[in-house]
Protein backbone atom coordinates (compact mmCIF):
# COMPACT_ATOMS: atom_id res chain seq x y z
CA UNK A 1 0.00 0.00 0.00
CA UNK A 2 1.58 3.56 -0.66
CA UNK A 3 1.52 6.07 1.56
CA UNK A 4 -1.07 8.02 2.59
CA UNK A 5 -0.88 11.91 2.74
CA UNK A 6 -2.47 14.56 4.50
CA UNK A 7 -3.35 17.09 1.73
CA UNK A 8 -0.76 15.96 -1.24
CA UNK A 9 -1.52 18.37 -4.57
CA UNK A 10 -4.07 16.62 -6.90
CA UNK A 11 -2.60 16.57 -10.57
CA UNK A 12 -4.75 15.49 -13.31
CA UNK A 13 -4.38 15.29 -17.00
CA UNK A 14 -6.52 18.96 -17.18
CA UNK A 15 -3.57 20.62 -15.40
CA UNK A 16 -0.49 18.40 -17.55
CA UNK A 17 -2.67 20.21 -20.37
CA UNK A 18 -3.05 23.56 -19.02
CA UNK A 19 0.64 24.13 -18.04
CA UNK A 20 1.53 22.97 -21.85
CA UNK A 21 -0.87 25.20 -23.52
CA UNK A 22 1.23 28.02 -21.23
CA UNK A 23 4.59 26.67 -22.71
CA UNK A 24 3.59 26.50 -26.04
CA UNK A 25 2.42 29.97 -26.31
CA UNK A 26 5.59 30.95 -24.88
CA UNK A 27 4.28 33.00 -22.13
CA UNK A 28 6.65 31.77 -19.91
CA UNK A 29 8.37 35.12 -18.84
CA UNK A 30 6.75 36.56 -15.79
CA UNK A 31 3.20 38.02 -16.76
CA UNK A 32 1.18 36.60 -19.90
CA UNK A 33 -2.78 35.91 -20.21
CA UNK A 34 -2.97 32.95 -18.07
CA UNK A 35 -1.72 35.36 -15.85
CA UNK A 36 -4.85 37.99 -15.97
CA UNK A 37 -6.72 35.27 -16.87
CA UNK A 38 -6.52 33.18 -13.13
CA UNK A 39 -6.54 37.01 -11.17
CA UNK A 40 -9.82 37.77 -12.82
CA UNK A 41 -11.16 34.10 -12.23
CA UNK A 42 -9.77 34.00 -8.46
CA UNK A 43 -10.90 37.30 -7.87
CA UNK A 44 -14.90 36.49 -8.99
CA UNK A 45 -14.80 33.56 -7.22
CA UNK A 46 -13.74 35.50 -3.71
CA UNK A 47 -16.22 38.47 -4.19
CA UNK A 48 -13.79 40.79 -5.06
CA UNK A 49 -13.39 43.99 -7.59
CA UNK A 50 -9.21 42.96 -8.14
CA UNK A 51 -6.50 40.49 -7.12
CA UNK A 52 -2.92 40.50 -7.98
CA UNK A 53 -1.18 37.11 -8.35
CA UNK A 54 2.04 36.49 -6.07
CA UNK A 55 4.58 34.03 -5.34
CA UNK A 56 3.42 32.65 -1.99
CA UNK A 57 0.25 33.95 0.49
CA UNK A 58 3.33 35.05 2.72
CA UNK A 59 4.67 37.58 0.19
CA UNK A 60 0.51 38.70 0.47
CA UNK A 61 0.55 39.59 3.70
CA UNK A 62 3.38 41.17 3.73
CA UNK A 63 2.80 43.30 0.67
CA UNK A 64 -1.07 43.93 2.47
CA UNK A 65 0.92 45.42 6.02
CA UNK A 66 3.48 47.02 3.94
CA UNK A 67 0.32 49.42 2.13
CA UNK A 68 -1.22 49.34 5.31
CA UNK A 69 2.01 51.38 6.73
CA UNK A 70 2.57 48.88 9.65
CA UNK A 71 6.36 49.34 10.73
CA UNK A 72 8.14 49.91 13.46
CA UNK A 73 6.23 50.80 17.23
CA UNK A 74 3.11 49.52 15.46
CA UNK A 75 1.55 46.26 16.95
CA UNK A 76 -1.06 43.94 14.89
CA UNK A 77 -3.76 41.44 16.23
CA UNK A 78 -3.28 37.88 15.01
CA UNK A 79 -5.09 34.96 16.33
CA UNK A 80 -2.37 32.42 18.16
CA UNK A 81 -3.81 29.29 16.55
CA UNK A 82 -2.44 29.14 13.14
CA UNK A 83 0.79 29.00 10.82
CA UNK A 84 3.86 30.50 11.61
CA UNK A 85 2.86 32.40 7.89
CA UNK A 86 -0.18 34.35 9.37
CA UNK A 87 2.47 36.27 11.85
CA UNK A 88 5.90 36.31 10.35
CA UNK A 89 5.40 39.26 8.06
CA UNK A 90 4.18 41.48 11.08
CA UNK A 91 7.71 40.76 12.42
CA UNK A 92 9.39 42.10 8.62
CA UNK A 93 7.65 45.19 9.30
CA UNK A 94 9.56 45.46 12.27
CA UNK A 95 6.01 45.94 14.25
CA UNK A 96 5.01 43.43 17.22
CA UNK A 97 2.15 40.53 16.94
CA UNK A 98 -0.10 40.25 19.85
CA UNK A 99 -1.49 36.61 19.99
CA UNK A 100 -5.17 35.95 20.95
CA UNK A 101 -6.89 32.87 21.88
CA UNK A 102 -9.39 30.75 19.99
CA UNK A 103 -13.18 30.29 20.50
CA UNK A 104 -14.91 27.18 20.62
CA UNK A 105 -17.19 27.47 17.81
CA UNK A 106 -15.24 27.39 15.35
CA UNK A 107 -11.61 27.65 16.84
CA UNK A 108 -10.80 30.59 15.01
CA UNK A 109 -10.16 34.17 16.85
CA UNK A 110 -12.59 34.67 19.86
CA UNK A 111 -14.25 38.44 19.20
CA UNK A 112 -14.71 39.45 23.16
CA UNK A 113 -10.30 38.67 23.55
CA UNK A 114 -10.21 40.80 20.11
CA UNK A 115 -12.42 43.62 21.79
CA UNK A 116 -10.53 43.40 25.21
CA UNK A 117 -6.93 43.80 23.03
CA UNK A 118 -8.91 46.81 21.52
CA UNK A 119 -9.59 48.36 24.94
CA UNK A 120 -6.12 47.39 26.46
CA UNK A 121 -3.42 47.87 23.94
CA UNK A 122 -2.32 50.82 22.61
CA UNK A 123 -0.62 51.35 19.01
CA UNK A 124 -2.96 48.96 17.67
CA UNK A 125 -2.63 49.45 13.24
CA UNK A 126 -4.27 46.11 12.14
CA UNK A 127 -5.79 43.07 12.52
CA UNK A 128 -5.47 39.54 10.87
CA UNK A 129 -8.25 36.99 11.06
CA UNK A 130 -7.26 33.92 9.86
CA UNK A 131 -10.51 31.11 8.77
CA UNK A 132 -8.75 28.40 9.87
CA UNK A 133 -8.70 24.34 8.08
CA UNK A 134 -10.93 26.10 5.79
CA UNK A 135 -13.82 27.56 8.21
CA UNK A 136 -15.06 31.41 8.59
CA UNK A 137 -13.81 33.08 11.59
CA UNK A 138 -16.84 34.79 13.68
CA UNK A 139 -17.05 37.58 11.10
CA UNK A 140 -19.88 39.79 11.86
CA UNK A 141 -18.94 40.54 15.25
CA UNK A 142 -14.92 40.84 13.71
CA UNK A 143 -15.66 42.89 11.70
CA UNK A 144 -18.15 44.87 13.66
CA UNK A 145 -15.24 45.51 15.91
CA UNK A 146 -12.37 46.45 13.44
CA UNK A 147 -15.21 49.27 12.20
CA UNK A 148 -15.94 51.04 15.24
CA UNK A 149 -12.50 51.27 15.84
CA UNK A 150 -11.51 52.39 12.55
CA UNK A 151 -8.82 49.44 11.75
CA UNK A 152 -7.85 47.41 8.53
CA UNK A 153 -9.00 43.71 8.64
CA UNK A 154 -6.56 41.29 6.66
CA UNK A 155 -8.61 38.08 5.97
CA UNK A 156 -6.11 35.34 5.96
CA UNK A 157 -8.42 33.10 3.87
CA UNK A 158 -4.82 30.69 2.48
CA UNK A 159 -6.55 27.20 4.33
CA UNK A 160 -10.34 28.87 2.85
CA UNK A 161 -10.56 29.15 -1.06
CA UNK A 162 -14.06 28.57 -1.71
CA UNK A 163 -15.76 28.81 1.86
CA UNK A 164 -18.08 30.76 2.90
CA UNK A 165 -19.89 33.32 5.82
CA UNK A 166 -23.56 33.49 5.64
CA UNK A 167 -23.11 33.93 1.91
CA UNK A 168 -20.28 35.79 1.57
CA UNK A 169 -17.42 34.57 -0.20
CA UNK A 170 -13.99 33.75 2.71
CA UNK A 171 -11.71 36.35 1.42
CA UNK A 172 -14.44 39.00 0.12
CA UNK A 173 -14.42 40.83 4.01
CA UNK A 174 -11.56 42.51 5.23
CA UNK A 175 -9.96 45.26 3.54
CA UNK A 176 -7.65 43.23 1.96
CA UNK A 177 -7.55 39.30 1.76
CA UNK A 178 -5.26 36.73 0.83
CA UNK A 179 -5.00 32.71 -0.44
CA UNK A 180 -2.10 30.55 -0.57
CA UNK A 181 -1.71 28.13 -3.32
CA UNK A 182 1.24 25.95 -2.00
CA UNK A 183 1.13 22.01 -2.36
CA UNK A 184 -1.00 21.50 0.78
CA UNK A 185 -3.75 23.60 -0.44
CA UNK A 186 -6.95 23.22 -1.70
CA UNK A 187 -5.84 24.27 -4.97
CA UNK A 188 -2.33 24.21 -5.59
CA UNK A 189 0.27 26.56 -8.10
CA UNK A 190 3.32 24.45 -7.06
CA UNK A 191 3.95 27.63 -4.99
CA UNK A 192 2.26 31.03 -4.40
CA UNK A 193 -0.72 33.27 -3.77
CA UNK A 194 -3.55 35.82 -4.07
CA UNK A 195 -3.99 39.27 -2.52
CA UNK A 196 -7.05 41.10 -3.37
CA UNK A 197 -9.11 44.05 -2.16
CA UNK A 198 -12.12 46.11 -3.39
CA UNK A 199 -9.99 49.11 -3.96
CA UNK A 200 -8.08 49.24 -7.45
CA UNK A 201 -4.99 51.55 -6.36
CA UNK A 202 -4.47 49.52 -3.22
CA UNK A 203 -4.08 46.57 -5.77
CA UNK A 204 -2.22 48.76 -7.80
CA UNK A 205 0.17 49.32 -5.31
CA UNK A 206 0.81 45.92 -4.29
CA UNK A 207 1.49 45.03 -8.33
CA UNK A 208 4.14 47.57 -8.01
CA UNK A 209 5.53 46.91 -5.28
CA UNK A 210 6.07 43.03 -6.06
CA UNK A 211 7.52 43.74 -9.47
CA UNK A 212 10.58 45.49 -7.59
CA UNK A 213 8.53 48.80 -7.41
CA UNK A 214 9.69 49.54 -11.14
CA UNK A 215 8.35 52.84 -13.00
CA UNK A 216 6.55 53.07 -16.22
CA UNK A 217 9.52 53.92 -17.68
CA UNK A 218 12.04 52.32 -20.20
CA UNK A 219 15.41 53.21 -17.97
CA UNK A 220 14.14 51.37 -14.56
CA UNK A 221 13.84 54.09 -12.50
CA UNK A 222 12.66 53.51 -8.63
CA UNK A 223 11.26 55.42 -6.10
CA UNK A 224 10.21 52.65 -3.71
CA UNK A 225 12.29 49.62 -2.00
CA UNK A 226 10.51 46.74 -4.07
CA UNK A 227 9.85 43.02 -4.00
CA UNK A 228 10.40 40.06 -6.60
CA UNK A 229 6.85 38.61 -5.66
CA UNK A 230 5.06 38.31 -8.75
CA UNK A 231 3.76 35.09 -9.94
CA UNK A 232 4.90 33.40 -12.80
CA UNK A 233 2.26 33.13 -16.17
CA UNK A 234 3.47 29.23 -15.98
CA UNK A 235 2.13 28.66 -12.49
CA UNK A 236 -1.01 30.81 -13.03
CA UNK A 237 -1.71 28.48 -15.87
CA UNK A 238 -2.03 25.56 -13.15
CA UNK A 239 -3.66 27.40 -11.37
CA UNK A 240 -6.71 28.16 -13.75
CA UNK A 241 -7.07 23.96 -14.25
CA UNK A 242 -7.00 23.67 -10.41
CA UNK A 243 -9.56 26.31 -9.88
CA UNK A 244 -12.06 25.01 -12.65
CA UNK A 245 -11.51 21.93 -10.58
CA UNK A 246 -12.74 23.64 -6.95
CA UNK A 247 -16.24 22.77 -6.25
CA UNK A 248 -15.30 18.83 -6.98
CA UNK A 249 -12.48 19.29 -4.31
CA UNK A 250 -14.95 20.67 -1.69
CA UNK A 251 -17.44 17.87 -2.06
CA UNK A 252 -14.38 15.28 -2.04
CA UNK A 253 -13.08 16.61 1.01
CA UNK A 254 -16.63 17.30 2.38
CA UNK A 255 -17.03 12.98 2.18
CA UNK A 256 -14.20 12.74 3.79
CA UNK A 257 -14.92 14.83 6.40
CA UNK A 258 -18.39 12.66 6.50
CA UNK A 259 -17.43 9.76 6.87
CA UNK A 260 -14.65 10.42 9.30
CA UNK A 261 -17.45 11.66 11.61
CA UNK A 262 -20.15 8.72 10.93
CA UNK A 263 -17.20 6.34 11.86
CA UNK A 264 -15.84 7.69 15.10
CA UNK A 265 -17.47 10.87 16.45
CA UNK A 266 -19.99 8.36 18.58
CA UNK A 267 -16.10 7.22 20.35
CA UNK A 268 -16.03 8.41 23.92
CA UNK A 269 -13.52 11.61 24.44
CA UNK A 270 -13.87 12.12 20.15
CA UNK A 271 -14.80 15.76 19.11
CA UNK A 272 -14.09 16.77 15.40
CA UNK A 273 -14.07 20.51 15.29
CA UNK A 274 -17.59 21.83 15.23
CA UNK A 275 -18.75 23.36 12.04
CA UNK A 276 -20.98 26.84 12.50
CA UNK A 277 -22.32 26.47 8.95
CA UNK A 278 -21.97 23.13 7.21
CA UNK A 279 -22.66 24.26 3.42
CA UNK A 280 -20.02 26.83 4.44
CA UNK A 281 -17.26 25.36 4.94
CA UNK A 282 -14.77 23.99 2.33
CA UNK A 283 -13.71 20.90 4.56
CA UNK A 284 -10.08 21.82 3.87
CA UNK A 285 -8.62 19.24 6.34
CA UNK A 286 -10.99 16.94 8.95
CA UNK A 287 -9.55 17.86 12.36
CA UNK A 288 -10.56 16.26 15.90
CA UNK A 289 -9.41 16.36 19.28
CA UNK A 290 -9.24 12.93 21.98
CA UNK A 291 -9.43 13.67 25.44
CA UNK A 292 -7.07 11.05 27.11
CA UNK A 293 -8.95 11.14 30.08
CA UNK A 294 -12.44 9.96 28.43
CA UNK A 295 -11.17 8.47 25.36
CA UNK A 296 -9.07 4.71 26.27
CA UNK A 297 -6.07 6.76 24.40
CA UNK A 298 -4.51 9.96 23.42
CA UNK A 299 -3.82 11.56 20.45
CA UNK A 300 0.37 10.84 20.69
CA UNK A 301 -1.22 6.80 20.24
CA UNK A 302 -3.52 8.31 17.72
CA UNK A 303 -0.22 9.39 15.63
CA UNK A 304 1.67 6.34 16.41
CA UNK A 305 -0.53 4.20 15.10
CA UNK A 306 -1.35 6.21 11.81
CA UNK A 307 2.67 6.62 11.46
CA UNK A 308 2.82 3.10 11.97
CA UNK A 309 0.07 2.00 9.04
CA UNK A 310 2.28 4.54 6.91
CA UNK A 311 -0.45 7.12 7.45
CA UNK A 312 0.19 11.09 7.06
CA UNK A 313 -1.57 12.64 10.15
CA UNK A 314 -0.79 16.09 12.38
CA UNK A 315 -1.38 17.64 15.50
CA UNK A 316 -2.93 20.77 14.81
CA UNK A 317 -1.15 24.24 14.57
CA UNK A 318 1.27 24.85 17.90
CA UNK A 319 -0.43 28.11 19.12
CA UNK A 320 2.01 31.15 18.14
CA UNK A 321 2.34 32.27 21.62
CA UNK A 322 4.01 28.74 22.82
CA UNK A 323 6.33 29.01 20.18
CA UNK A 324 10.27 29.70 21.15
CA UNK A 325 10.46 32.38 18.34
CA UNK A 326 7.72 34.74 20.02
CA UNK A 327 8.25 33.63 23.08
CA UNK A 328 8.60 37.84 24.24
CA UNK A 329 4.99 38.60 22.36
CA UNK A 330 2.05 39.30 24.11
CA UNK A 331 -0.63 37.02 24.53
CA UNK A 332 -4.47 37.03 25.29
CA UNK A 333 -7.01 34.48 26.31
CA UNK A 334 -6.32 31.34 28.34
CA UNK A 335 -5.93 27.67 27.39
CA UNK A 336 -8.07 27.08 24.51
CA UNK A 337 -5.48 26.98 22.06
CA UNK A 338 -3.27 25.03 24.01
CA UNK A 339 -5.35 22.40 24.68
CA UNK A 340 -6.74 22.01 20.94
CA UNK A 341 -2.94 21.58 19.80
CA UNK A 342 -2.13 19.29 22.75
CA UNK A 343 -5.49 16.97 21.98
CA UNK A 344 -5.66 17.89 18.23
CA UNK A 345 -5.19 15.86 15.14
CA UNK A 346 -5.94 16.60 11.38
CA UNK A 347 -6.80 13.54 9.19
CA UNK A 348 -5.48 12.67 5.64
CA UNK A 349 -7.93 15.11 3.50
CA UNK A 350 -6.61 15.03 -0.01
CA UNK A 351 -9.25 15.19 -2.81
CA UNK A 352 -7.56 12.53 -4.58
CA UNK A 353 -7.57 10.43 -1.54
CA UNK A 354 -9.56 6.71 -3.06
CA UNK A 355 -12.41 5.64 -0.61
CA UNK A 356 -10.72 2.48 0.44
CA UNK A 357 -7.47 4.61 1.57
CA UNK A 358 -9.81 6.93 3.73
CA UNK A 359 -11.11 3.11 5.20
CA UNK A 360 -7.73 2.42 5.82
CA UNK A 361 -7.48 5.70 8.10
CA UNK A 362 -10.74 5.29 9.53
CA UNK A 363 -9.52 1.04 10.20
CA UNK A 364 -6.36 2.04 11.68
CA UNK A 365 -7.84 4.72 14.01
CA UNK A 366 -10.87 2.54 15.35
CA UNK A 367 -8.45 0.10 16.27
CA UNK A 368 -5.86 2.64 17.92
CA UNK A 369 -8.87 4.06 19.99
CA UNK A 370 -10.48 1.39 21.11
CA UNK A 371 -8.73 -1.50 21.28
CA UNK A 372 -9.93 -3.37 18.34
CA UNK A 373 -7.72 -5.25 15.75
CA UNK A 374 -7.35 -3.31 12.16
CA UNK A 375 -8.78 -4.63 9.68
CA UNK A 376 -5.79 -4.78 7.22
C1 LIG B 1 -0.29 28.17 4.02
C2 LIG B 1 -0.65 29.26 4.95
C3 LIG B 1 -0.06 30.53 4.85
C4 LIG B 1 1.11 30.83 3.96
O1 LIG B 1 0.92 30.65 2.61
P1 LIG B 1 2.21 30.37 1.68
O2 LIG B 1 1.65 30.42 0.31
O3 LIG B 1 2.71 29.01 2.04
O4 LIG B 1 3.20 31.44 1.94
C5 LIG B 1 -0.52 31.54 5.67
N1 LIG B 1 -1.49 31.32 6.56
C6 LIG B 1 -2.06 30.11 6.72
C7 LIG B 1 -3.15 29.96 7.72
C8 LIG B 1 -1.65 29.04 5.93
O5 LIG B 1 -2.20 27.83 6.12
Amino acid sequence: MPRIYLSPPDISPRDHASVDAVLTSNWVAPVGPALDAFEAAVAERAQRSHAVALSSGTAALHLALQILGVGPGDAVLCPSLTFAASANPICYQGAEPIFIDSEPRTWNMDPDLLQQALRTHPNIKAVIVVHLYGQCAEMDRILEICEAHKLPLIEDAAEALGASYHGRAAGSMGAFSFFSFNGNKIITTSGGGMLLADDAKLIERARYLATQAREPVAHYEHQAIGYNYRMSNVLAGLGNSQLADLDRRIQTRRAHFDAYHAALAHLPGIEFMPIAEPDAANYWLTCLTIDPAVSGSSRDQALAALAAADIEARPLWKPLHLQPVFKNSAYLGGTFAAQLFERGLCLPSGSNMTIAERQQVIDTLLAALTGAPANS
